[in-house]
C-alpha cells in the first residue's frame, strides 16, 4: 500500500468549523495535522497538532508552512489560486488548484460544468450596472443576482423581481463581475458528495434533501423523497465526469436543484460541505475521513448508510435556547464549533438525529 505513513503531516488552509472536522479526521488516523489561518483564535488549532497563523497573502509563510507539510488541502475557496499555484509546483496539493480555480467563480464553474453536460439555470455574466437591463429583457424579471467570487452563505446576492430598485441589487453585490441566473422553479435541493482518490476511483454517499432559509442551509434530511430520488443517478454521472475532467483528488460537492425536467446544476465546492456532516454519525466512513483518506494515498471506507431516517439541522445564530431540548434527546448528536461570538447568520453548530425505528 502507497499511503502516507502515519505520523505525517496533513496541512490544511482554513481554521473553521470543516478544518475543524478534518483535522480530527486526519488525527484519528495517525496524521499530524497542520492548520494555517489569519486568526490566532481559530477553531481548528484548538484540535491540531501544529499552527501557524498567516494571511492568505503572505506567500513566504505559505512556502514555509507547505515544506512542513507531506499533503495539502484546504477548506475553503476563497485563496489566491495564484498562491496555490506556487504552492502547487513544489508541493502536493490535493484537491489541485485548478479545481478552485473553476469553483471560484460563478461563471466559469457554471462554464464547466455545461462543457461535462450539465443543464443549468439561464444565465448572463454582468461587468457594468448597465448590462443588468438588457439581460433581464433577455432571463425574464424572475432572477437572481449573485457576484461572481466571494459569495457564500447567500451573502453577495438579491433576488429580483418586476419591483426591484436594479442600482440597490448591484450595490448589494458588491458593484462588481456578476451573474444575473434565471430563478429555479425547482421542488426541492439536494447534493452528490462523492469522494475521487488519485487513481480515479469513486464513491458516493447517499444525497440528501437540503432545506436553505435566506441563502443558509438549515437541515439536510434522509430519506430525501422519490424525485431526488428518480434524479440522483443523472447527477451522480455528472458529478463523475466533473471529478474526472479535473483529475480530483478528495471530497467533492454538486449542488443541484431536482425540477420537473431533471437535475439543474447549481454549483460546485471542492471540498467537504455542510450537507454531509450527517455522514459522521450516519454512515461508515465520514465525508471527513474519507477526504483525508483520498489526499493521504489511503483507500476509501464504505459510504453505507447506518440508519433509514436522518436529520442534519444547522445551528445558526443564537441557538442557546435549542440547547437544553436538543441535549435531552438522546438521539441528538450536538456538534457545537466552540466559536467565541454568537452572530446572527453564524454557523455555530448542528445536530443529527439519526432514528432507528
Ligand atoms: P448559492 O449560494 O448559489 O448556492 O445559493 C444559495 C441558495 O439560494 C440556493 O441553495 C437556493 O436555495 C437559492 N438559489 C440560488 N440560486 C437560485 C436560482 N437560480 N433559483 C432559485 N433559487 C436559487
Amino acid at each position: 500500500m502507497n499511503f502516507l505513513k502515519p505520523g505525517s503531516v496533513v496541512g490544511i488552509l482554513g481554521g473553521g468549523q470543516l478544518a475543524k472536522m478534518m483535522s480530527i479526521a486526519a488525527s484519528t488516523l495517525g496524521y499530524k495535522v497542520h492548520i494555517y489561518a489569519p486568526e490566532a483564535d481559530n477553531i481548528a488549532s484548538e484540535v491540531s497538532a501544529r499552527f501557524t497563523q498567516g494571511s492568505y497573502d503572505d506567500l513566504d509563510a505559505l512556502m514555509k508552512f507547505s515544506a512542513d507539510c507531506n499533503v495539502i488541502t484546504y477548506e475553503f475557496e476563497n485563496i489566491q489560486v495564484e498562491t496555490l499555484k506556487k504552492i502547487e509546483k513544489k508541493y502536493v496539493l490535493r484537491p489541485n488548484a485548478r479545481a478552485l480555480e473553476i469553483a471560484q467563480s460563478r461563471v466559469a464553474e457554471k462554464k464547466f460544468a455545461e462543457k461535462c453536460g450539465a443543464v443549468t439555470a439561464h444565465y448572463v455574466p454582468i461587468s457594468k450596472r448597465e448590462e443588468i437591463e438588457a439581460s433581464i429583457a433577455k432571463l425574464g424579471a424572475d432572477a437572481i443576482l449573485k457576484s461572481d467570487r466571494l459569495g457564500y452563505d447567500g451573502k453577495g446576492q438579491a433576488r429580483i423581481d418586476e419591483s426591484t430598485n436594479l442600482s440597490g441589487a448591484w450595490m448589494a453585490v458588491g458593484q462588481r463581475d456578476a451573474i444575473l441566473e434565471e430563478y429555479v422553479d425547482f421542488e426541492a435541493e439536494f447534493s452528490v458528495i462523492l469522494t475521487r482518490t488519485f487513481e480515479g476511483n469513486v464513491i458516493f454517499w447517499d444525497s440528501s434533501k437540503n432545506v436553505h432559509q435566506h441563502g443558509i442551509l438549515k437541515q439536510s434530511s434522509l430519506p430525501a423523497g422519490p424525485l431526488i430520488d428518480s434524479q440522483r443517478s443523472e447527477a451522480r454521472k455528472l458529478a463523475n465526469r466533473i471529478a474526472d475532467e479535473l483529475d480530483y483528488i478528495g471530497v467533492l460537492t454538486i449542488e443541484f436543484f431536482a425540477t420537473g425536467n431533471g437535475p439543474v446544476f447549481n454549483e460546485m465546492a471542492p471540498r467537504v460541505h455542510n450537507s454531509g456532516h450527517w455522514t459522521i454519525e450516519a454512515t461508515v466512513t465520514s465525508q471527513f475521513e474519507n477526504h483525508i483518506r483520498a489526499i493521504t494515498g489511503m483507500p476509501l471506507g464504505s459510504t453505507r448508510t447506518l440508519s433509514d431516517r436522518i436529520e442534519m439541522e444547522n445551528l445558526i445564530g443564537d441557538y442557546t435556547d435549542q440547547l437544553d431540548n436538543i441535549i435531552s434527546d438522546n438521539r441528538n448528536h450536538l456538534h457545537l464549533y466552540g466559536k467565541d461570538k454568537i452572530v446572527e447568520g453564524r454557523k455555530m453548530g448542528h445536530v443529527t438525529r439519526l432514528y432507528f425505528d
